[in-house]
């Protein structure tokens, strides 16, 4: 029988699986339990250790319990003590951490026995989600990425921290806090901080990763934290950090990787070899996530491993949201039960869900299993969200063809893409039509791939690419910086939930690094002073983002809100038009309806507003977001007349 018949039949399951939630190491009550699931292990012994250096100081036989759990109890508190285990497996014995650990010293390789209440920073408890507002607007962020630069104003010692985001507690707010809580975002999603393995927390502080490579999932990064040995601190100080961002108003979203591992010789691999990956036919590793393994969703063990995780983070640090790493490696029947549950327990769609709806690779899925793509979005609950790659290329280009140009930057023939955009494709303009917009994310940069500037800068200037991306950060073209409104202006007129890359708002670049995800911090950080550099787009991004808001006909995420769109027409290369019913029942609309103008042409384009009740008003232009100033009359009653420039969009409302 091959590994995959055997972990996937039915009989495995009915023998071994486990649904009770109390694998790990439990500490409360004054008691210190130990359980694991290994199934198949002929023996495992328990080592406790001072701490995550010296010799063990005691050594104890785990018991065999029902359903492949082991065991051991202890009358007493451990919390501090660190542990690992020796397992026994088809004669070889392997060292191995818990993967059920919620703690750990420096690297990861010893668990560390917690007692959460004891991590708790002061005023956890009272700790309150923001409620939930009219629409979700999302940073991604990178936590070594926002405070490393000395210009982000956070003390030394605390750059590239977890602490730098809890900087200004009770005082004046950080220059980079002070930024983040003033652009008007609503979420903030940031980069792995579960324990990932490709950076060695000894180090100096000068190493930079992603950290899509998971080695403890449900355990915070230790090089973020301020001490790596002692385990109780990288759970305190990602408790603040999530804290002090709940205090500026702002949900956190954390990106999890569970679709692979940092190697198939994991904790998971080592207590149960071969059950938590998959296999191809001839017994190697598939390699779906391009990264060398795939967790195997769709077994019973590994989706409770994955719901229970989920949960966790939700229930002990508040997350308000998970963005799934190559989501399609994961099936439709996983995350919709981590839906349901999510539901239950914290509310109806209170929790946000979405990720990336593909996979770098075939995969071999469970029989019974679908995996959760973007073609298999009607499967999908309305309340799992996929990014729209579709709209993002539409606007700026395809994401891998560094050359090839989208609509605002000197695309042809995409009019008709651009007016489906709007919709979140939900009007039947693409092969996959959303169940509702509200599973759709608009986007235009994210950290993989090119920035939006560096993106824009290789279209529009392909004769700088080379010498000025050696060292210049701060160039301002007037093109690019014309094109980078209409891309903003665009995906903020869209119909669905908006995200965008930490940045983007002050003309990031990379130099042309497109793949940086272990480039210095000095190509990946944000550098604060082009926040001054670039304060005309900051400010532009500001207004969208507080415009936004209040335009209920865009906002709308009812699977009806499609129909809002109306009267789109397309008036020539690159110039479109389209109308919404900006009417709401629920709250006091401040305009019954919009104009809405992209002209991403080399000329100015005038037009003339319908006729109607009431006088329209300029809300955005390509240079302005978030005025107000009433449209030209032109000749009859309610007739008005605007110029949209050229390279540039225009919203009027009435
Ligand atoms: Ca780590």
């Amino acid at each position: 029988m091959t590994e995959r018949a055997f972990f996937s039949g039915k009989e495995f399951d009915k023998r071994f699986r486990y649904d009770g939630k109390d694998l790990g190491a439990l500490c409360r009550g004054g008691r210190t339990s130990f359980k694991v699931w290994s199934p198949l292990a002929e023996g495992l012994t328990l080592r406790l250790y001072r701490d995550d250096s010296s010799a063990a100081f005691l050594e104890k036989e785990m018991e065999p319990g029902k359903r492949g759990v082991w065991q051991a109890e202890f009358p007493e508190s451990l919390h501090g003590v660190y542990y690992d285990y020796l397992v026994k497996n088809q004669g070889k014995e392997v060292t191995s951490a818990d993967p059920y650990a919620v703690s750990c010293g420096c690297n990861g390789a010893r668990s560390m026995v917690t007692d959460l209440r004891l991590t708790d920073p002061p005023g956890f408890r009272g700790d309150e989600r923001p409620a939930a507002g009219e629409e979700c607007i999302i940073y991604e962020l990178h936590i070594k990425d926002f405070s490393y630069d000395a210009g982000s104003g956070v003390p030394e010692e605390h750059r590239g921290k977890y602490k730098a985001f809890a900087a200004g507690d009770g005082q004046e707010l950080p220059v980079c806090m002070k930024h983040l809580t003033e652009l008007g975002v609503t979420h903030v999603q940031l980069m792995p901080f579960f324990d990932y393995a490709s950076i060695d927390e000894s180090g100096d502080g000068s190493r930079f990763n992603w950290g899509y490579d998971p080695l403890n999932y449900n355990v915070p990064e230790g090089s973020y934290a301020t001490d790596v040995r002692d385990g109780t601190v990288r759970v305190r100080e990602c408790k603040e950090m999530i804290q002090a961002l709940h205090r500026c108003g702002l949900g956190v979203i954390m990106d999890v990787v569970y679709n692979h591992t940092y190697s198939g010789d994991s904790w998971l691999e080592r207590m149960v070899p071969g059950y938590y990956y998959r296999h191809r036919k001839d017994g190697s590793l598939s390699d779906g996530s391009a990264c060398g393994n795939d967790i195997a969703v769709g077994r019973a063990m590994v989706d409770n491993y994955i719901a229970d995780s989920v949960r966790y983070w939700v229930r002990e640090y508040h997350v308000d949201g998970f963005r799934f790493d190559l989501m399609g490696l994961l099936t439709v029947e996983l995350m919709n039960r981590i839906r349901r549950e999510l539901d239950e327990e914290f509310g109806p769609g209170r929790i946000l869900l979405y990720g990336e709806p593909w996979r770098a690779g075939e995969s071999p899925m469970e029989r019974g299993t679908h995996p959760a793509l973007k073609e298999n979005a009607g499967l999908l609950d309305e309340g799992v969200g996929f990014f729209s790659d579709d709209t993002r290329d539409t606007i700026k280009g395809h994401v891998f063809h560094g050359e090839v140009p989208g609509f605002v930057n000197g695309g042809r023939g995409l009019e008709d893409q651009i007016l489906h955009a709007v919709t979140g494709w939900r009007d039947g303009g693409a092969s996959i039509v959303p169940k509702s917009c509200r599973q759709v994310v608009n986007y235009v940069s994210v950290h993989d791939n090119f920035t939006l500037w560096d993106k824009l800068v290789l279209t529009m200037h392909k004769e700088l690419r080379q010498h000025c991306w050696e060292t210049d950060f701060t160039s301002r073209y007037e093109d690019v910086l014309a094109a980078n409104r209409l891309a903003a202006f665009i995906y903020f007129t869209c119909q669905g939930n908006l995200l965008m890359q930490a940045g983007e708002e002050f003309g990031r670049t990379k130099l042309g690094e497109d793949n940086s995800y272990r480039s210095a911090p000095e190509i990946n950080m944000l550098r604060w002073s082009q926040v001054e550099d670039f304060g005309d787009l900051v400010a532009y991004y500001k207004g969208l983002i507080h415009l936004r808001k209040r335009l209920p006909g865009l906002c709308d995420k009812a699977p009806s809100a499609f129909r809002r769109i109306k009267d789109q027409k397309v008036w020539g290369p690159g110039v479109v038009s389209f109308r919404v019913d900006n009417r709401s029942s629920s709250q006091g609309g401040e305009w019954d309806e919009l104009c809405v103008v992209y002209n991403a042409s080399d000329e100015a384009f005038s037009m003339e507003l319908p006729e109607g009740r009431g006088l329209w008003e300029v809300l955005a232009d390509g240079r302005e977001a978030d005025c107000r100033r009433p449209a030209e009359a032109a000749g009859g009653f309610g007739c008005a007349e605007v110029v949209v420039e050229a390279r540039s969009g225009m919203l009027a409302g009435r």
